[in-house]
């Protein structure tokens, strides 16, 4: 990874902190992206203290011009662009479809959709320009199944997968490799609006008998973006604990 240049949304909490601080560890220049200043900044510290490069930048993943003035911001700092981690995410509501608002609805599906078509346009601008570039879009298991109560979700979460497979076939001949990352759930802050008794169910959903952890997920995000999966296009790696495999 030495001088790669990342962009981690929402990179201040779980996953994408988690591979904000591997990039750091193996050499890249990470901007550390999220609407929370505060706890981004400290992930800053963090990789500098262990003698990483890293820089903090403020962007709502929702707004389309904060999307590319992220991009201009990496360009501007370390002169180029080539891997995006386009991470940020919310559970969004939780209700079926005939109790669900509409602002829910437009909340999770900006947050966690718009935001990948609005990350990737800039993205690949600045890719091309380099020449070359890897981008992973972080979708879900909820990217190939469905959740009771979770349709917003379930619904940007696959949408993301088709995203990314329709970019892979424009611009992987072009040199830009583009892959979704389809982890199951996670032990991170996301899930702290869960009960202890829904944690339980959620962990008997995995043959492997446990929640997976944030580093097991950036370890993935790491390969694809790396040249070592210089053959990975286009394609959706769940990392799942089985959750998949029932
Ligand atoms: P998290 O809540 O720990 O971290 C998400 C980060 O995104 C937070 O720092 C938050 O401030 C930031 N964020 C939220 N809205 C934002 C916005 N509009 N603009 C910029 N930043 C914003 O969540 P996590 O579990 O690490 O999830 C990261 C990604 O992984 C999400 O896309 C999530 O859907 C996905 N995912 C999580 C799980 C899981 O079980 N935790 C499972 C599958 C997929």
């Amino acid at each position: 990874m030495k001088d790669k240049v990342v962009i981690i949304t929402g990179a201040a909490s779980g996953i994408g902190e988690a591979t904000a601080l591997l990039f750091g560890r193996e050499g890249a220049k990470v901007v550390v992206s999220d609407i929370n200043s505060e706890v981004g900044e400290e992930v800053v510290k963090r990789i500098k203290k262990s003698g990483g490069t890293a820089s903090f930048f403020k962007a709502d993943v929702a707004s389309a011009a904060e999307n590319k003035a992220l991009v201009d911001f990496a360009v501007k700092n370390y002169g180029k662009l080539d891997i995006a981690v386009n991470n940020a995410g919310i559970g969004g509501e939780a209700n079926k479809i005939g109790d669900m608002s509409l602002e829910g609805w437009h909340r999770v599906i900006d947050i966690n959709l718009h935001s990948i078509f609005y990350g990737m346009k800039y993205q690949i601008a600045a890719m091309l320009k380099n020449g070359q570039g890897s981008i992973i879009n972080i979708s879900s298991i909820l990217g190939s199944v469905g959740f009771e109560g979770s349709a917003g979700y379930v619904a940007a979460k696959h949408a993301a997968v088709g995203l990314t497979r329709n970019a892979a076939i424009e611009y992987s001949s072009q040199n830009i490799r583009i892959n979704a990352v389809g982890p199951a759930f996670i032990d991170t802050p996301l899930l702290d609006q869960l009960d202890e008794d829904i944690k339980k169910h959620l962990i008997s959903l995995h043959p492997i008998g446990r929640l997976g952890r944030s580093n097991e997920v950036a370890e993935l995000i790491l390969w694809l973006g790396s040249d070592k999966a210089s053959f990975a296009t286009g394609a959706y790696y769940p990392i799942d604990g089985g959750y998949l495999a029932r």
